[in-house]
């Protein structure tokens, strides 16, 4: 076969962060969204944070976000460089580091903290990590809160086609390869390397919406002009396969989900479907309804 039979997907745009904040003391973050309002455009996803690649200087407090709340979605970090510790109110914990993911379901309401580990951060080091948020549909948002440490070892790593690179599924499946994670709606997210030159051809279900974010080097994408480090490229929702075009060696994180398609109501750490369920949200939160660390 010298053509692919597979519609492309068409490219919405190529973004870049469109903002940039700490989170606590310890998450230097670039964000592509929603700072970027894509929206619908990234639905089921709510947020992706891109935190450092950044030094921190060896120190006896380890350095982080304290306790906070969540409620309505999920946090899902993934850990390029660096150690990261996770405790919660439901009585979870884990400390992940590189090419690990903690699966985060706050649902009906989590008090946590996320901090750099603690003998780690008394060595010091680089950290590098995404955060990405995912929105959870109305009828889960009040379900139990639930967490899965996914380790380096329990992704599965799909070597490419012609020697290209290799792809870890992290969610969802590639190639009849299944990823680890439980999602509550349907989810693949892959981590991809293409080495320069080469070429990695993905084809993805239908009707999500697809974006995939460079984490180091410089690709092209179904034909579209070059997108570099900390840049997103966002298609439409139509069509089924996507083309990554490597100029030079280059990992991208791919998100790819079914939009839910519900209204969204965001107020900080919460996100609901409505500014009536985002005070109760706050109220709850205030009353303990979400629990303390231990
Ligand atoms: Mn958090």
């Amino acid at each position: 076969m010298t053509t692919s039979t597979v519609a492309a997907k068409d490219i919405l745009g190529i973004y870049r962060p469109g903002s940039s904040h700490m989170v606590g003391d310890g998450f230097p973050v670039r964000n592509l969204f929603p700072s970027n309002e894509l929206d619908e455009s990234v639905d089921p996803f709510l947020l992706l944070d891109y935190a450092g690649p950044q030094y921190f200087e060896p120190t006896d407090h380890p350095r982080g976000v304290g306790e906070h709340p969540h409620r309505g979605f999920e946090t899902v970090t993934i850990v390029y460089e660096g150690l990261v510790a996770h405790r919660d109110s439901a009585g979870h914990a884990g400390v992940i580091g590189s090419g690990d993911v903690q699966w985060m379901t706050a649902a009906s309401g989590v008090v946590h903290e996320e901090l750099h580990e603690k003998q780690w951060a008394k060595q010091g080091g680089t950290l590098q990590a995404i955060q990405l948020w995912v929105n959870l549909p109305r009828a889960q948002k009040m379900s139990v809160p639930r967490y899965q440490t996914i380790l380096n070892a329990d992704i599965p790593k799909v070597q490419l086609a012609g020697g290209a690179g290799c792809l870890r599924v992290i969610a969802g499946t590639f190639q009849g390869w299944r990823g680890p994670a439980h999602t509550v709606t349907p989810i693949e997210l892959y981590d991809l390397e293409v080495m320069a030159g080469g070429r990695a051809e993905l084809i993805l279900p239908q009707g999500q919406n697809t974006s995939l974010f460079v984490v180091r080097g410089l690709v092209s994408v179904n034909g579209s002009s070059d997108a570099g480090e900390a840049e997103l490229i966002v298609c439409k929702r139509a069509g089924l396969s996507v083309v990554v075009e490597a100029r030079e060696d280059s990992r991208l994180l791919i998100l790819s989900g079914q939009p839910i398609g519900e209204p969204i109501a965001r107020y900080g750490p919460f996100v609901m479907n409505n500014k009536v369920e985002l005070v109760q949200a706050l109220e709850d939160y205030k009353a303990g309804k979400m629990g303390h660390l231990a």
